[in-house]
């Protein structure tokens, strides 16, 4: 099945392809401020393709702290928080919020709570390039 989420207004939108066992998605409930903050819940996978569009690129805040290696895609219009990239060695990453998914039910979703405050820079990039999805398109403008 094709995952489909956005955020309130629609600004951020993305297709996600790929997911190899539909029913099983994993659902991390990060524990670091930012992800605290906005109760933000992540879903990666490795075979997973992800589409993202802003209709309005400059109605996204690209928010980054700590080591200022991811960026959060925040809707400047309703404040949602539906993607994360991350660059590592030229490769784009990406994660995305299940709470900004549209057309998957809840009984779907496998919680998984994690903790990533202990990892040093290398370690985090390097399970970012392991677990997060790899084929990530971001097409900005509507046009
Ligand atoms: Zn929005």
């Amino acid at each position: 099945m094709q995952i489909q989420g956005r955020c309130h207004c629609g600004n951020i939108a993305f297709a996600l392809d790929g997911f190899p066992t539909p029913g099983a998605i994993p659902a991390r409930a990060c524990d670091c401020t930012f992800c605290q903050k906005h109760g933000a819940v992540w879903t990666a996978h490795p075979t997973a393709r992800l589409r993202v569009t802003l209709a309005e690129p400059l109605h996204v805040s690209r928010y980054r702290f700590g080591t200022g290696t991811a960026q959060f895609l925040v809707c400047s219009t309703c404040g949602v928080v539906p993607v994360v990239l991350s660059d590592v060695e030229g490769q784009r990453y990406a994660v995305v919020n299940v709470h900004t998914f549209e057309n998957v039910d809840a009984s779907m979703l496998r919680p998984q709570p994690v903790s990533f405050g202990e990892e040093d820079a290398a370690t985090r990039l390097a399970r970012r390039q392991h677990h997060w999805i790899a084929q990530v398109e971001v097409i900005e403008g509507t046009s």
